[in-house]
């Protein structure tokens, strides 16, 4: 297999996990993020660090983390919403955390109750806080609501780079960009990466895309194309946003990987195995709808 050339992270288990009704037994969680190790994912959202009492899906947080973290080379990663829930995160052991910072104002204070200034600052505090406990942890600001919010409406892209610059600006190791309500169309994407690089440079991160009208891959497929290598997507297109009404689906990992394998880029996932990694996911959770044509589809004949 050559080696990876673009970075899928798997972000199911916390932003899937998190946006269904349900909760995952601890047991079937553990099951399904080996699934997804054994298809070749190299990072993987494990958790969200809020209290139980907003998200008991998230309540074995840690135990999930400390059980990811005895795969070796896979980075374990955790969103967090604040210092609180970052300072847990950064003590159970993880790789890697993820601090949502909303582009929309409406939105930050819908989703966390927080204006955009006031996020900054949190995102200043859990740098702070990194620095002296766990120095080697990553943080990584994800920007929500980047190209569109249900609450605002438009979100410019003058807004979109202030954020950006703000939360690097904040000691952030890296800026990616979230469709979290599946507005975003691929020239949008193109420019507004684009616009971000020439800000932050080397520190703009993942593309987050969301398939909700049907644009996930290609918006993936636009990011590609201007530089990206790091994609966030859910196995069976689990979850979506619980704060932006009608938006659900994260772009599906396996049609994800299907299209990069297809290009000949190399992901380093197996397409079979991540296949596989649904069995479990069904069975914690079941009655679930899972999402995605290359499942239903199969690979095609002479696929090697
Ligand atoms: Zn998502």
């Amino acid at each position: 297999m050559k080696p990876a050339e673009v970075l899928i992270s798997e972000v199911g288990p916390r932003d899937g996990l998190q946006s269904v009704k349900a909760t995952m037994p601890t047991a079937d969680k553990l099951r399904w993020i080996d699934a997804l190790v054994a298809a070749g994912l190299r990072e993987i959202e494990v958790g969200s660090f809020v209290p139980p009492k907003l998200l008991p899906q998230m309540a074995d947080a840690a135990e999930v983390v400390r059980h990811a973290l005895t795969h070796p080379g896979v980075t374990i990663m955790a969103l967090v919403p604040n210092l609180r829930g970052a300072e847990a995160a950064l003590r159970s052991g993880v790789h890697k955390i993820t601090i949502p910072c909303s582009a929309s104002e409406a939105h930050s204070l819908a989703n966390v109750r927080k204006s955009r200034q006031e996020m900054v600052e949190e995102v200043r505090a859990i740098v702070r806080l990194r620095n002296d406990i766990a120095p080697g942890v990553k943080i990584e600001a994800g920007l929500s609501t980047a190209f569109g919010c249900t609450l605002q409406g438009i979100v410019s892209d003058d807004d979109v780079v202030w954020m950006a610059e703000q939360v690097v600006g904040a000691g952030a190791d890296e800026a990616g960009l979230s469709d979290t309500t599946g507005m975003a169309n691929p020239a949008q994407v193109r420019r507004l990466f684009h616009k971000v690089r020439a800000a932050i440079g080397d520190k703009t991160g993942a593309a987050h895309m969301h398939n909700t009208r049907g644009l996930g891959l290609a918006n993936c497929l636009a990011a590609y194309d201007v530089g990206v290598r790091t994609f966030d997507s859910s196995l069976g297109g689990l979850g979506g946003c619980p704060y932006a009404p009608g938006a659900s689906g994260n772009v599906v990992t396996e049609d994800l990987v299907f299209m990069f394998e297809a290009m000949g880029i190399a992901t380093g996932v197996d397409i079979d195995m991540l296949i596989a990694a649904r069995a479990p996911l069904q069975a914690g959770l079941p009655g679930e709808p899972l999402y995605g044509m290359t499942p239903l589809a199969g690979l095609p004949k002479g696929w090697v």
